[in-house]
């Protein structure tokens, strides 16, 4: 299996997604959209085909590419409640870090976010399923997982079981979905943190140079 520290994230690319632009929906769901394949037992497959079902709960019309992009903005509520949740986890992880060795507390999100979380997590079920893989046939215990909301927050879940906190990128201001050691090390540091391309880290050192410059402007 993948190693989570080399995974992207659906979970952190659907918060960092502006719906509002069509272009940059489309993109998105084009890149998540699964290979056909009978069995959707891997989670992440899972995600784009939710999104379609999604959109026949409020329409009867014939749900191809174009009208679930038509409808995306039924999205943004999803969107807003779970960012909320992971501002609040990333928050949260910094609180912890300020805490005293004698009087550690770990805490995943704050009082104020554990009714709304446990309201989503509560819909997670599992199941057991036979697979054939290799030759063989398995019986594996999966997520059954039937909305797009919940199939959301079982990848929180694995992402809270894979990293400490989210990174925040210093050039974009967008979360990273796919964290490395590195990242998180320099992080923890207390370094600026970016995105793995050379754009974010450009932009963010051009707008250094610039306060740099106007400050010695002023003085
Ligand atoms: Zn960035």
């Amino acid at each position: 299996m993948e190693s989570t520290y080399l995974r992207k994230w659906f979970v952190v690319e659907f918060v960092n997604l502006d719906i509002e632009d069509k272009n940059e929906f489309k993109v998105f769901v084009e890149k998540w959209m699964p290979k056909y394949s009978p069995l959707h037992t891997i989670p992440d497959e899972l995600h784009v085909p939710l999104m379609f079902q999604e959109i026949r709960n409020i329409t009867s019309d014939f749900i191809d590419f174009d009208v679930l992009v038509e409808h995306r903005k039924v999205f943004l509520k999803i969107q807003s409640d779970l960012r909320h949740i992971l501002t609040d986890f990333t928050n949260t992880a910094a609180l912890n870090a300020t805490k005293s060795e004698r009087y550690k507390i770990n805490n995943l999100v704050s009082d104020d976010s554990i009714q709304k979380l446990n309201e989503r997590l509560e819909k997670i079920r599992f199941t057991l399923k036979s697979q054939y893989v290799d030759g063989t046939f398995l019986q594996v215990i999966t997520p059954d997982i039937s909305d797009f909301e919940t199939s959301l927050y079982y990848n929180f879940i694995q992402y809270t079981t894979a990293h400490p906190s989210l990174l925040v990128c210093a050039g974009c201001k967008k979360y990273i979905s796919k964290p490395s050691y590195y990242q998180f090390a320099n992080a923890r540091k207390g370094y600026a943190t970016f995105h793995a391309n050379d754009f974010c880290r450009q932009d963010y050192t051009r707008e250094k140079d610039r306060i740099r410059k106007r400050k010695g402007e002023n003085t």
